[in-house]
């Protein structure tokens, strides 16, 4: 690190360049351009070194941020993307799509005062970096054991289960029901926070590495789960959470009103090449419900296909709003009108029974509920109608129905998520000592660093139960 110990007033905290907001309005590109050498090594100069490395213990894999801010700061690439690979399964990912300002960066000791260092970016920037070198990860060395796991799901989690796995000598096979791989990464978050060929250059160092994937395929449709236990020595369960949750509101069927999720998919399968059509808001005026991060990707989906107007509307105050401040910035830049306080009460709808609008009453917050959240109160007498053609529900996912596995005696819980956790004699083992699972499907729909997280943990009881 610098010898001078005032380097993080010196040079003060400076995000990635972003593309000007006209192309941001219209392609389906990152939106921060790759930060420079001479920027990632002054920005990671700024790291205190402070004894206590909060950041480290706030992120959910406990990455060696100081370690490989020192690095970075050396221009020791490879060893700054090695010692990264050692916590997390895929850092260049975090780098771009994890809410920092939540997590490693809000705990930062120089958050609030001086500007956070910008530790997600350089994540970023080393991985993307070494990889450009021609570097990867390697199992150079590792014995290979006789032993396989099935693993359901090619989601961050699955993924992470899979990179412990085989750098163990096991190996892992991977089904999932869609033709590419990354669950979310690929078919949820949209490619201005994420480029898809993130992924499919991971594909290609999983499958170096000796990770099997089997795609196009569902378990319980096109395969059976009893043949999958009968065939591996363990299986691990990382199928995400697909159920909307819908508002309730009168005419929510109605034609013009979507769920979140397939907007989103067919817009991505088109930027992929791999549709000619998508559900296209070209022109059209836009009302998207809820303030989360998936509501945030709805409306800066909608921008970029050139929509007239685009509003977000959300119960609770800015302040209170569970989307990462950084993404309702970009989404503010990008021409996105929001509306605080707003509460739908139904989809209104012309003669034909095609929805013209939303009804709104506002709110005022309240006292906190159970979560500590402060409860919108609607205001009596202020009901209001927007306009709109089209209006997409945003208000988040809850696990499918999971009764098909009910025959494996794998218990759920009331949220009907799957019980299994940290602390068990083998962490994530459900209540079927052959199955463990993890990521959304155990915690309810969370964040990608989170799913990875448990992903790795659960690869590690699956070793310890294996006693690999
Ligand atoms: P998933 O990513 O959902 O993967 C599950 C996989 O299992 C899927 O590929 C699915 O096809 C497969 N599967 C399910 N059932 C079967 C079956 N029977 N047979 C075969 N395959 C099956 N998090 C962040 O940290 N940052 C963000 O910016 C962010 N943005 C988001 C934006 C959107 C629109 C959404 C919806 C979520 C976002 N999240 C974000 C949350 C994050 O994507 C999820 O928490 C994370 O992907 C969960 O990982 P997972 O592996 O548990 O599940
Ligand atoms: Fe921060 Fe996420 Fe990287 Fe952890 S994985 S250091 S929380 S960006």
């Amino acid at each position: 690190m610098s010898q001078n110990v005032y380097q993080f007033i010196d040079v003060e905290r400076i995000d990635p360049t972003k593309h000007p907001v006209k192309v941001r309005k219209e392609e389906f590109i990152e939106i921060y351009q790759p930060m420079q050498e001479a920027q990632a090594k002054g920005q990671a100069d700024r790291c205190l070194d402070c004894g206590n490395p909060y950041c480290e213990w706030k992120c959910p894999v406990h990455n060696y941020i100081p370690q490989w801010l020192q690095l970075a700061n050396e221009g020791k690439i490879i060893e700054a993307a090695e010692l990264s690979h050692k916590t997390n399964s895929l850092p260049e990912v975090c780098g771009r799509v994890c809410p920092q300002d939540r997590l490693c960066e809000g705990a930062c000791t120089l958050n609030n005062d001086f500007g956070a260092v910008t530790i997600g970016s350089i994540e970023k920037y080393i991985n993307d970096k070494a990889f450009e070198m021609g570097w990867r990860p390697s199992i150079e060395g590792v014995e290979l054991t006789d032993k396989r796991v099935a693993i359901i799901g090619a989601g961050p989690a699955g993924l992470a289960c899979a990179d412990v796995l085989v750098r163990n000598g096991v190996k892992p096979v991977v089904y999932d029901k869609y033709e590419e791989i990354g669950g979310l990464l690929t078919f949820g978050i949209p490619s201005f926070k994420l480029e898809k060929d993130v992924m499919t250059r991971r594909r290609e160092i999983f499958e170096e590495l000796g990770v099997e994937f089997v795609l196009n395929t569902e378990v319980g449709k096109d395969i059976d789960f009893q043949s999958l236990l009968d065939d591996y020595d363990s299986v691990f369960l990382g199928v995400g959470t697909y159920k909307y949750i819908r508002g309730g509101l009168p005419n929510e069927e109605a034609q013009g009103v979507y769920d979140s999720l397939p907007y989103l998919i067919s817009n991505t399968r088109k930027v992929m090449g791999s549709a000619d059509t998508c559900i296209d808001f070209k022109g059209k005026k836009v009302v998207v419900l809820g303030g989360g991060d998936t509501a945030m990707d709805c409306v800066r989906t909608a921008i970029r296909q050139d929509a007239e107007e685009v509003m977000c509307a959300y119960r609770r105050d800015e302040a209170n709003m569970p989307g990462s401040a950084r993404e309702v910035q970009n989404a503010k830049e990008e021409g996105v009108n929001f509306e605080w306080n707003a509460q739908p009460i139904s989809i209104e709808v012309d003669a034909d029974g095609k929805a013209c609008g939303v009804k709104f009453v506002k709110t005022q917050l309240g006292q906190p509920d159970e979560n500590g959240r402060r409860r919108p109160e609607a205001i009596e007498g202020s009901e209001y109608i927007v306009e709109a053609d089209a209006v997409i529900q945003a208000f988040g996912f809850q696990p499918l129905n999971l009764e098909w596995l009910t025959p494996y005696e794998v218990e759920l819980t009331d949220w009907n998520t799957i019980k299994a956790n940290e602390d068990s004699q083998y962490p994530y083992q459900t209540t079927n000592p052959k199955i463990f699972a993890g990521g959304d499907i155990v915690r309810g729909a969370d964040l990608v660093v989170t799913a990875i997280a448990e992903g790795r943990k659960a690869a590690e009881g699956i070793l310890d139960m294996l006693e690999v």
